[in-house]
């Protein structure tokens, strides 16, 4: 199959693109029966491939070969519908088409000039998104001083508004080794690597509440306490939706503080903020005008593979001010102008990919009616299993969650609990993870949220975890 010839033809595209469809529409029609997670000991599969490169060219069908008999076989497969460890990374075929299409035509849209359709999209695509979950207008490009960027994953996003908290407080003549950052103990690790990686030797990782969310009184102390010591508070980053336990840091509290204390404001919304397209799933969305950056990713709960995240700042000026530089062969007669968005200086690289390509056509090609009715379902299998939990004896559900991750215990102690996840995760058919509170004690966490996921998986696990 296309063994002799060139491949830079189009006809080798046509021909093993066809091909390469009917491979991965086959896998995904049967992922169900494959195991869910790889069993592969480390090295196996690079020991399984040549050592050398090939110096003669290979068919695509010998390519086919090894990805049945040695990459699959070593694959972890997300998009199982018994999926329910970590967060869903869901993909979906409109996702596949666009990566297909971003790919294939291969532009670089570093600036308007250079692909000015691939900005001009993105921008779009990312207006609608602020339509779409409820955010504010003035973070729409085209109406408010704000805007969105497509950028590869929320870590990236978090460093980039630290660098930017950083650039504002050394404006006013702050020294950088006199930072601080605040953030719950809850909060994703990319908020301590974006920080440190941003420069900062200050992070306050701060008590939580009962419920998972910053304390507004432990921030308010640290704050004080770190102004006493002659540092500088600088940036203040709150989660919608941690990852330990789906919690909520109270933005309507925290939201004061930050202003009266000058603090930069970033949320983390990875994986809840994609659900904010549902308004009955949204939060403190009143005092959302009041913060300086937001990012979700739709490459966890969007139907859009990673990498695909959506970061929003309510103003643009600082963010530009921090990443701009337009050394002279970049500069083209639209550099300068005001109503042309060159995305390279949104972020930290310069060339970049047509990513809102594969956004654009699953906004189109799902709608968002349908959206919203398969979170909504995703939400409903979430309480009916916290409600199984909750009348179950041997189980003790923790605390209720406001999107569908739902995390239990064994009443019978930690060794329990990890042998109920060990044998769920047995079953080749169904995964969950097991974390563990700040205390060390582990508990079991399952995200119901891939893309396919229905009624009978979700009684499939719990028939693995009454059984276990
Ligand atoms: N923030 C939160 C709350 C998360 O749950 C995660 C990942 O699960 C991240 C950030 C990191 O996301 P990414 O992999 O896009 O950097």
């Amino acid at each position: 199959m296309g063994h002799q010839r060139d491949p830079r033809s189009p006809e080798q595209l046509r021909e093993a693109g066809h091909a390469a469809v009917d491979w991965l529409a086959d896998l995904l029609g049967r992922i169900d029966e494959l195991p869910i997670t790889a069993h592969v000991e480390p090295g196996a599969v690079r020991a399984a491939l040549p050592d050398h490169p090939p110096e003669q060219p290979e068919s695509f069908a010998q390519v086919l070969e090894d990805l049945d008999g040695i990459i699959v076989p070593g694959l972890t497969h997300w998009q199982h519908p018994g999926w329910f460890a970590f967060f869903p990374g869901n993909s979906s075929p409109p996702s596949v088409l666009g990566e297909l299409l971003s790919a294939g035509l291969g532009v670089q849209g570093m600036s308007w000039a250079t692909s000015p359709a691939a900005t001009e999209l993105e921008s779009l695509v990312l207006d609608w998104l602020v339509e779409l979950l409820g955010l504010p207008r003035t973070w729409r490009v085209d109406t408010g001083p704000g805007g969105g960027v497509i950028l590869g994953t929320a870590s990236e996003a978090t460093h980039t508004s630290l660098v930017v908290a950083r650039e504002q407080a050394r404006a006013r003549d702050a020294p950088t080794d006199d930072l601080v950052v605040y953030a719950s103990v809850e909060a994703h690790s990319s908020v301590q690597k974006g920080a440190r990686v941003a420069g900062f030797h200050h992070v306050r990782l701060l008590a939580t509440t009962p419920d998972g969310g910053l304390d507004p009184a432990a921030l308010a102390a640290a704050i004080a306490v770190d102004r006493a010591q002659g540092l500088v508070p600088t940036a203040l980053v709150s989660c919608v939706g941690t990852t330990g336990r789906g919690a909520l840091d109270p933005l309507d509290q925290l939201v004061p503080i930050a202003r009266s204390e000058g603090l930069w404001h970033h949320v983390d919304a990875a994986w809840a903020g994609t659900m904010w397209i549902c308004p009955e799933l949204r939060h403190h969305t009143e005092v959302l005008g009041s913060v300086d950056s937001w990012v979700t990713n739709p490459h966890k709960y969007l139907f859009t593979n990673v990498d695909c995240t959506a970061f929003w700042v309510a103003d643009r000026r600082p963010l530009l001010d921090a990443m701009s530089i337009t050394p002279s062969y970049l500069r083209n007669e639209t550099t300068d102008r005001d109503d042309v968005i060159d995305y390279r200086d949104w972020h930290v690289g310069l060339g970049r990919r047509f990513r809102s390509l594969k956004l654009w056509l699953v906004l189109r090609m799902f709608g968002a009616e349908q959206m919203r009715t398969i979170l909504r379902e995703h939400v409903r299998l979430a309480r009916d299993l916290a409600d199984r939990i909750e009348q179950h004896a041997g189980l003790e559900l923790m605390g209720p969650s406001h999107w569908p991750l739902v995390c239990f215990r064994a009443v019978a102690g930690d060794d329990r609990t990890r042998a109920i996840a060990a044998a769920v995760n047995a079953s080749e058919s169904l995964a969950v993870t097991v974390a563990e509170d700040v205390d060390g004690h582990p508990y079991v966490r399952v995200s119901i949220g891939q893309a396919n996921t229905g009624q009978a998986d979700v009684d499939r696990l719990w028939a693995a975890i009454t059984a276990a």
